[in-house]
């Protein structure tokens, strides 16, 4: 198949050349350079814009940090035309990125318009995940669409759920993400009570881990540098998922939250959190890198 993929960052990067590697033929682009430069280097076609990968394309995925990406590529910024006038009528879009779900609804209403399908599909399972290609899949729109995106989606993922209508999967994906940040606050805030104690983190964590404590946090992503080898917190706090986009995931959790009047008080704590880690000059480590924030430096 003839697949456009935009946006080739920490998560794109890795699922493009998951579909590269499965022999489709894959065009990318990324306005960041150095991205487009590590992929062509891996064997990756590069584009010279957005608008270039479209030619012949099947299939547009995209993969952009938040929704004014997303909405500004789609759908044009500043007078200029978005993708959804180019792409050939018969297209399926497929949007893995993090965003509101009114935007989502926004660029499927506008492809529908042009007989462009598109569906929101963010994902959960983090940089590991996209890299192994067993990323978990939210998806929204139709079943038919689902379908149709099914084969590429096993390509990258090993979980594919539909969780409804266009824009059903970015609410999936925040409901989760709420969670995340919270259990990510809550096991560095665990880990660092045990090392003031004196114990030694890596016993720490299997004990929890292994008792009623256990999470997602401490068996694949430990926040606490050394304990577990693949960890972003073992790398410095880099790559991974950005404290930003953190951030960006449980504000829109706070603002869904507010509009059907839910009541969110650990969402909203944790956003708060992950905000004054930003403002401390953290934004872009890891997001596990919080544990900072309730450690002694
Ligand atoms: P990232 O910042 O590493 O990558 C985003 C890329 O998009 C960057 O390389 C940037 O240059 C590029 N970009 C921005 N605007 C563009 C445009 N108009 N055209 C082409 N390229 C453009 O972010 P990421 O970690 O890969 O995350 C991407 C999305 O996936 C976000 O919405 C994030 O919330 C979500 N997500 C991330 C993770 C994770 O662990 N990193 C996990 C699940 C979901």
């Amino acid at each position: 198949m003839k697949i456009a993929f935009i946006g080739l960052g920490n998560m794109g990067g890795p699922m493009a050349m998951n579909l590269h590697k499965a022999g489709h033929q894959v065009s990318g682009f990324d306005l960041s350079e150095a991205a487009c430069k590590k992929y062509a280097a891996d064997g990756l076609a590069i584009a010279e814009t957005a608008a270039a990968t479209l030619d012949g394309a099947e299939v547009v995925i995209s993969m952009l940090p938040a929704s004014q990406h997303v909405e500004a590529l789609y759908l044009g910024r500043n007078g200029e035309e978005g993708l959804i006038g180019k792409i050939a009528p018969g297209t399926l879009v497929i949007d893995s990125s993090t965003i509101a779900a009114a935007s989502s609804r926004k660029v499927a209403e506008a492809g529908a318009a042009r007989g462009i399908a598109v569906l929101d599909a963010p994902v959960s399972g983090g940089t590991g995940g996209a890299i192994a290609g067993t990323l978990t899949f939210m998806v929204g729109g139709s079943t038919a669409d689902l379908e149709r995106a099914r084969p590429l989606l096993e390509k990258m993922g090993a979980n594919i759920f539909h969780a409804g209508d266009a824009g059903a999967g970015q609410t999936a994906k925040i409901c989760n993400n709420m969670l995340l940040g919270i259990l990510m606050i809550g096991t560095s805030e665990a880990l660092a009570l045990g090392v003031a104690n004196g114990l030694d983190p890596k016993v720490l964590s299997e004990i929890m881990r292994r008792s009623s404590g256990g999470n997602w946090a401490l068996e694949k992503y430990n926040p606490m540098p050394g304990v577990m080898e693949t960890s972003p917190a073992s790398k410095g706090y880099a790559g991974g998922f950005g404290t930003d986009l953190m951030l960006k995931d449980l504000g829109l959790a706070q603002e869904n939250a507010a509009a059907v009047k839910a009541a969110t008080p650990l969402g909203g704590l944790a956003r708060n959190l992950y905000a004054a880690h930003s403002l401390a000059g953290h934004g872009a480590l890891d997001f596990s890198s919080v544990l900072k924030l309730l450690q002694k430096g």
